[in-house]
């Protein structure tokens, strides 16, 4: 398998340090919010690649975290340990105690991760009944269920002289470790422009980069409401250390995969690095994998902090399937920037609508695999997760002279890393094709286009998609022809 690695800077051989296995830590949500479609995209992505290697017969151990304590609103973007903390924050706004604020939005991630086909990160389909009382038997980590680790790795890190304390907090001393910026290549003092910017809170921090490891219960945080005694006082964790907690505790000192979105390179990850070295001396993870931006179309990063983008619950109010979500970030290479748009995801709808009704077509007799198809699909897997040449390849397939039962068995067997269920398709979205004949308005609209393409008259096809759209209906051409689907 061939990955694009962030620090080597190039795609590269994923050589597992155990024969045969794949370990991953995945940097997962931080739970005081409905998910975002931008945090979405990470999911999927990483998704994609764990059905991959589960599909290539690597044994994969997997972890997600669950971020329920210590994230600050002002980490993503410079790096400051003195916002608010988000969970305190909403639990403040919804009038009720920050745990039940974590477990509320648990809930609601595994209802976007069911409704998504994401897999749990033990490789399981996701039950209809999995609630935040039991999510950690499925492979998700809550922070807080690891204090007792975080302190630990703390103290390690303090042993080996890369911290100092100060009344308000103990820091990782960010000069101790000379290629702290390996990640983004910045100079130290550049990093401490950026983040001098914003006020300092602690005067007696050392330098600007220098980032919590233990924020005490006093000064600003004399209020916060989850505590926990420790060596250096009562008072809560950093929002870096909880990731390299984690995942050492569970998947041990050395691991293969660490995956999450390019946002969290310059400041989350690079500090997770360092804590790594500061406490086991080496770097802990063997590849950091990172998916790339989802932008809106004024170019600006779509951000849950910052509003104005969708939740999964809002884009299906807008008429889309969880699925065309999925096939969107799956279709395109997790290292290419989305422009995210309404148009974007419609565009999606119709190529997967497309594709499920010629699998449809095939009937519902299985044969069996066909070889050379198969093949080529690891190849483009192991390829950097060559979707393109993988949806590509499916149409290649559903035009070849191959038995149809025999594609229909292959398509179910790549089905199980693109998770579109394309073979079970529901009763349901079946049911919502147009039957001609129905409705002569809407016969006489279908004919007018189909006449309009064929004398190339895109234009006028395109109103009469527009007017089909406004009789609440969904044009989708497909190599066939058209198909029209119930909005
Ligand atoms: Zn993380």
């Amino acid at each position: 398998m061939k990955l694009y690695s962030t620090l080597d800077r190039s795609v590269v051989d994923i050589l597992p340090l155990k024969e045969g296995e794949m370990s991953i830590y995945s940097c997962g949500p931080t739970v005081y919010s409905r998910m975002h479609i931008g945090n979405i995209r990470a999911y999927v992505n990483w998704d994609v690649l764990h059905r991959a290697l589960i599909y290539l017969g690597f044994e994969v151990k997997r972890v997600m975290n669950i971020t329920d304590v210590g994230h600050m609103s002002s980490q993503d973007d410079f790096g400051s340990d003195f916002g608010d903390d988000k969970m305190d924050r909403q639990a403040e706004k919804e009038g009720i105690q920050p745990i039940d604020i974590a477990n509320k939005y648990i809930d609601s991630v595994l209802d976007d991760f069911r409704a998504l086909n994401i897999l749990s990160p033990i490789g399981s389909i996701i039950p209809a009944d999995l609630t935040f009382k039991n999510v950690e038997k499925y492979g998700w980590a809550r922070a807080t269920s690891y204090v007792d680790e975080m302190i630990q790795i703390i103290k390690k890190i303090e042993e080996n002289g890369y911290t100092y304390e100060t009344e308000q907090a103990l820091y990782f001393d960010v000069t101790k470790l000379p290629d702290y910026t390996i990640f983004t290549g910045q100079k130290l003092e550049e990093k401490s422009i950026a983040s001098r910017e914003e006020v300092e809170v602690d005067t007696q921090k050392k330098n600007p980069a220098d980032f919590v490891l233990w924020m005490k219960r006093v000064g600003k945080y004399k209020d916060h409401i989850m505590n926990w005694s420790s060596p250096w006082g009562e008072g809560f964790p950093g929002w870096h250390i909880e990731c390299s907690a984690m995942g050492t505790a569970i998947l041990g000192e050395n691991f293969d995969i660490h995956t999450g979105g390019i946002d969290h390179v310059p400041v989350h990850h690079t500090n997770e690095r360092a804590q790594n070295i500061g406490a086991f001396g080496h770097p802990v993870v063997k590849y950091w994998v990172h998916n790339e931006w989802l932008l809106n179309t004024d170019e600006g990063k779509l951000s849950k902090s910052k509003g104005g983008a969708s939740s999964l619950p809002e884009i299906l109010d807008q008429g889309f399937d969880p699925l065309d979500v999925r096939y969107l970030f799956l279709s395109i290479n997790y290292r290419t920037r989305i422009q995210y748009s309404e148009q974007a995801l419609q565009g999606a709808r119709n190529a997967r609508l497309g594709l499920n009704s010629k699998v449809l077509s095939l009937g519902t007799e299985k044969g069996s695999v066909v070889q050379a198809y198969k093949s080529r699909f690891v190849e483009y897997l192991e390829s950097n997760l060559n979707m393109s040449a993988i949806l590509a390849l499916i149409n290649e397939l559903l035009r070849s002279s191959e038995k149809k039962a025999d594609i229909l068995a292959t398509i179910l067997d790549l089905d199980n890393v693109l998770g579109l269920n394309l073979v079970n398709l529901s009763a349901d979205e079946t049911s919502k094709q147009y039957i001609l004949g129905t409705d002569s308005e809407i016969d006489r609209l279908i004919e007018e286009r189909v006449s309009a393409k064929k004398s190339k008259d895109y234009k006028r096809a395109d109103e009469i998609r527009e007017e089909l759209l406004n009789h609440g209906y969904q044009v989708v051409d497909t190599g066939d022809g058209l198909q029209l689907f119930k909005k």
